[in-house]
């Protein structure tokens, strides 16, 4: 991620905290891709950052500013993969951390956060409440706060993943990128770099591709919001999915998301937790991808798209798989 130090905020490389995170590979979805009647299928396979998910590129960019400006503890509100890249960072900074998660989180996050030797409380409710309890800690105690949009870095390493992919293709951008938005960071930094990279002038003649949020069935207050056509959305009461990054009620960015789904002609798309079981089982038989429940959700999203005729089949469509399905195996012996 830091080959693209000059467009992040970290000034002085020795503050640059880094796992590995970024350069994911775009994989061509061949088989797939035939069995859809496409013909440009492609999936951005965030599965291989570090902590197994790409909040590892939002975190490695908040905690390293947050070393360079002298910070020495850290505290944040997480679904759940937010919480384990937080704590791996922070451990490597030698940063203090404090983590707020609900408590049917996946088992994998609560213990990749223990183990890195953060503070971890359980809550019993959803992020929203996490995010309540923790912005009280932090105010009292004066820890920093690494809440999503409640600081601007996180952003910045996740809008890294749009110059990854106008790189891969060759300065162009593809017609549609297929995101599962929960706070939305990495939707609008991708829009933000897609900004920067025309600013640059190192896009060649192409078009910015179709933005596509998608959501659960059982927390989409995007998708209502955008069939509404408001720009702000509800709070959606008794969030519930199998995708634990889709499970927030209301992104704090919800404007800026709405705003750059508009601004693209996307669209936003919920899909239920049998399409996304269903769709995840597809992507490991047929790509041998296992996919996190949140990037599985993009292929059922693509599938609803296509049956709609929203997407023609000679479009260069990326799909974004944001972590591994690994991380959400419960023992069940
Ligand atoms: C957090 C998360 C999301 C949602 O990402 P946002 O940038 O918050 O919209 C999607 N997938 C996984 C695996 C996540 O951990």
């Amino acid at each position: 991620m830091w080959r693209w130090s000059e467009t992040l905020p970290v000034f002085e490389p020795e503050n640059q905290v880094f796992l590995g995170e970024g350069d994911t590979p775009l994989l061509l979805l061949s088989t797939l891709q035939k069995t859809l009647g496409l013909e440009n299928l492609f999936v951005k396979d965030e599965s291989s950052n570090p902590t197994g998910s790409f909040k590892a590129r939002g975190l490695a960019a908040a905690v390293s500013k947050a070393k360079e400006l002298g910070v020495d503890k850290v505290i944040i509100p997480t679904a759940g993969n937010a919480g384990g890249a937080m704590a791996a960072y922070a451990a490597r900074a030698g940063l203090k951390a404090l983590i707020f998660m609900p408590k049917d989180t996946p088992f994998a996050n609560i213990e990749e956060s223990r183990m890195a030797g953060a503070e971890v409380i359980l809550v019993d409710g959803l992020i929203s409440d996490a995010a309540g309890m923790a912005g009280i800690k932090a105010r009292e105690e004066g820890w920093f706060d690494l809440s999503t949009f409640k600081e601007p870095y996180r952003v910045e390493g996740k809008k890294i993943m749009g110059y990854e992919l106008a790189e891969a293709f060759g300065w162009t951008l593809p017609d549609v990128i297929v995101y599962p938005t929960g706070g939305g960071t990495g939707l609008v930094g991708m829009w933000k770099a897609f900004d920067e990279l025309e600013k640059l002038g190192w896009l060649e003649n192409t078009k910015r591709p179709r933005m596509v949020s998608v959501q659960a069935e059982g927390c989409a207050p995007v998708v209502k919001a955008f069939n509404n056509g408001v720009s702000f959305c509800d709070f959606w009461t008794g969030a519930h999915t199998i995708a634990s990054g889709l499970r927030v009620p209301k992104s704090f960015a919800d404007h800026l998301i709405l705003q750059d789904i508009y601004d693209s002609q996307g669209t936003a798309i919920a899909v239920s937790d049998e399409a996304i079981l269903e769709s995840q089982g597809q992507l490991a038989r047929a790509e041998g991808i296992f996919a996190a429940p949140e990037g599985a959700a993009t292929l059922a999203a693509l599938k609803e798209l296509i049956s709609q005729g929203w997407i023609q089949k000679e479009e260069k469509i990326v799909l974004f798989n944001t972590g591994s399905g690994l991380k959400y195996l419960d023992y069940k012996g």
